[in-house]
């Protein structure tokens, strides 16, 4: 990372809580009666589904998967691994996977792949964040917060090198090649 490069707001903190309520309202529409499993993909997504449930006043359920993705670095390997397994049988359940960013769409593209062979009543995904100029597998987002421009973006769970998950607006480095 360049020393030099300076953070910079994308999304202050209110825009973030316009779109987590925008999401919330989508899909309590479409989740009301069905007592959904919320999938957060660890780390980034804590923050995110923290707020999210907040919003959402009718049953469900939350768990969590920990996926191996870029490592240490700011590039994926492409590689995808189960770290940590979900506690929750998802067998005839709706689950709603919960993401911080689709980039690349490795991730989700696997993750949902890997749900689907546990016979889920079904599968969506909400991310908070989508950077679609980065993807290299097609992947079909449900519930979108914001489409975001190819930067490495951190804060509300979004890290670089473990850091900056803890600022509560998103962020992204000027200056950054
Ligand atoms: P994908 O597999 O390339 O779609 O990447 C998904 C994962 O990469 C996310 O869960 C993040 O952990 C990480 N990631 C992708 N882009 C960014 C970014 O701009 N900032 C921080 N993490 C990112």
């Amino acid at each position: 990372m360049n020393p030099r490069a300076e953070l910079r707001v994308l999304f202050n903190r209110q825009e973030i809580e316009a779109a987590v309520r925008r999401l919330a309202s989508e899909i309590s529409q479409d989740y009301r009666n069905k007592n959904p499993v919320l999938l957060g993909i660890l780390r980034g997504s804590f923050v995110f589904l923290a707020d999210l449930i907040r919003h959402l006043d009718f049953p469900l359920e939350v768990d969590f998967i920990e996926l191996s993705s870029y490592g240490s670095s700011t590039q994926t390997s492409g590689k995808i691994k189960v770290m940590k397994k979900p506690e929750t049988p998802v067998r005839d359940r709706n689950v709603l996977i919960v993401e911080d960013i689709v980039d690349t769409g490795l991730t989700t593209d696997f993750l949902i792949k890997y749900l689907k062979r546990q016979k889920p009543a079904s599968v969506r995904l909400c991310a908070l964040t989508d950077k679609p100029t980065r993807r290299e597998v097609p992947v079909k987002i449900d519930y979108t917060g914001f489409t975001v421009p190819n930067k490495f973006l951190v804060g509300y769970g979004l890290d670089a090198n473990q850091k900056f998950r803890n600022l509560p607006d998103i962020c992204y480095f000027e200056g950054e090649a």
